[in-house]
Formats: C-alpha cells, sequence, structure tokens
C-alpha cells in the first residue's frame, strides 16, 4: 500500500467508489471518468506503478475477473487496456486494467494504429535477442 496513491486510497475505503468485485488479492469498480457506458477498472490490491511490479500470485486474478465483468455486462465488442508509463497514458501509477465496452464508432477506446514497416531480418535478430532473456 503506499498512502498517497488514489487506488490504494480506494481498496482501504478512504476514497468511495463503485465496487464490481472485491476478493482478497483484486478490487473491481467502475471508472470515473468513462469512456463509455460500463468502463470500469480492475487492479491488484498489490500496490506497484507497472505490470512488471507486480507479483504474478497478485496478478493471476485479474483476468478471469475481467472475463466475469464482460460476460455480466453482456457487452460483445470491448477493450481491454493496460498503460505503463506517462508517455503511454497512464495517469494513476497503481497498476489497473481498463474494461472498455466498444458501443459504437464514437463510444469507447479510440485507437491510432499506425504500423511501422519491418524488415525480417530485424525482426528475427530481436526475436533472438528477447528469447534469450527469458
Ligand atoms: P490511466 O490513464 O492511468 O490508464 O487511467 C486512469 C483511470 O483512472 C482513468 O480512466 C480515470 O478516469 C480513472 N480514475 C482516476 N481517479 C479515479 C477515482 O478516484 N475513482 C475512479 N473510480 N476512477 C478514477
Ligand atoms: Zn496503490
Amino acid at each position: 500500500m503506499a498512502s498517497s496513491c488514489i487506488f490504494c486510497k480506494i481498496i482501504k475505503g478512504q476514497i468511495p467508489s463503485m465496487k464490481i468485485f472485491e476478493s482478497d488479492k483484486t478490487l473491481a469498480f467502475l471508472d470515473i471518468g468513462p469512456l463509455s457506458k460500463g468502463h470500469s477498472l480492475i487492479i491488484p490490491k498489490y500496490h506497484g506503478a507497472k505490470l512488471h511490479d507486480i507479483p504474478d500470485d497478485q496478478l493471476a486474478e485479474v483476468l478471469s475477473v475481467t472475463k466475469k465483468i464482460a460476460i455480466a455486462q453482456g457487452i460483445q465488442d470491448y477493450n481491454v487496456l493496460q498503460n505503463n508509463g506517462r508517455i503511454a497514458h497512464q495517469e494513476v501509477d497503481h497498476v489497473h486494467f481498463h474494461l472498455i465496452p466498444k458501443p459504437n464508432e464514437s463510444e469507447g477506446l479510440g485507437i491510432i494504429w499506425q504500423t511501422q514497416d519491418a524488415d525480417k531480418g530485424a525482426l528475427s535478430k530481436l526475436l533472438e535477442d528477447i528469447k534469450s532473456k527469458m
């Protein structure tokens, strides 16, 4: 827990939230600034800013809870988003997964997907580099 963290405060009940699900390791609640109706946040209770800061066992439940909420909402089109770092649009430094319903073109997550040309040789070299460090 971090005393200045807004999501830790939500976990501790010091800030109100609209809770969808809670267990010993996971909390899910409605986003206060939704991109679409039902936009929710699923968080590990363990405090850490980025995905790689969170121990595996603290993350284990997050995806299944996300799936449960999607099923409960009856949504067919949606995005699951998890931002790490300011430049990657992270505003709250406590790991959180967004579940964002995409009911139509104008609501929900808007994505600019700018692909780059990929050189096969460079990709192969990169692949070997990553694999060697796994
Ligand atoms: P980020 O840009 O860090 O991935 O997303 C942070 C999200 O947290 C935003 O969608 C924002 O609306 C939400 N948020 C920030 N403060 C609060 C809060 O106090 N309560 C709730 N429910 N959501 C919050
Ligand atoms: Zn926190």
